[in-house]
């Protein structure tokens, strides 16, 4: 994401890519069909997060939308994709705030971790545990997973996600 935010608060450029991802983001009418079909909002951070507010702070390219740790809450679940009476994709939306969150170095760590276990290994998840109770029981060592060259190339042609 490039661009300023001025003295309003908004960020032209910030509004111009979320409308590129969601051009139906500009119909929201903060109904809040959305924030009551997100598991996320209830069970996970009561009162903390809530995609129909941030789907009205990216559609005012508001860099609030992205500097909120809680947008990490969103699961990916698409309840709320699925039941917005105006089609609006928030999902999409938040995947892409997420994007920038990360490519600023915004992300929380074990979302940093995570990502940088996939660009090394493969893997999601860390198995250095894993190994080690293998080792002690006698077993072999785990495989490297076989599409890490392919995941290793993707990451250097995209700089890992990195702007
Ligand atoms: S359900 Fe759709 S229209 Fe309603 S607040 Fe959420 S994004 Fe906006
Ligand atoms: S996709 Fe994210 S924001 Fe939408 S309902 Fe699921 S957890 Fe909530």
């Amino acid at each position: 994401m490039a661009g300023e935010t001025n003295n309003s608060g908004i960020n032209f450029e910030l509004r111009k890519d979320i409308i590129n991802v969601d051009k139906n983001i500009v119909k929201c009418f903060q109904c809040g069909t959305c924030v009551s079909s997100c598991v996320a909002s209830f069970v996970l951070s009561p009162g903390k997060y809530s995609p129909r507010q941030t789907i009205l702070k990216a559609l005012y390219g508001s860099e609030l939308a992205f500097k909120d740790k809680n947008l990490w809450m969103c699961g990916n679940c698409y309840h709320c994709y699925e039941r917005c009476p105006k089609g609006v994709h928030p999902t999409d939306v938040l995947g892409k705030l997420k994007e920038i969150s990360f490519s600023m170095g915004q992300a929380p760590q074990p979302v940093v971790d995570r990502v940088n276990n996939i660009l090394s290994t493969g893997r999601a998840l860390s198995i250095a545990g894993s190994e080690l109770v293998r080792g002690r029981v006698g077993m072999s060592k785990l495989e490297e997973f076989k599409f890490a060259p392919e995941i290793k190339k993707i990451a250097e042609l995209t700089k890992g996600g990195k702007k």
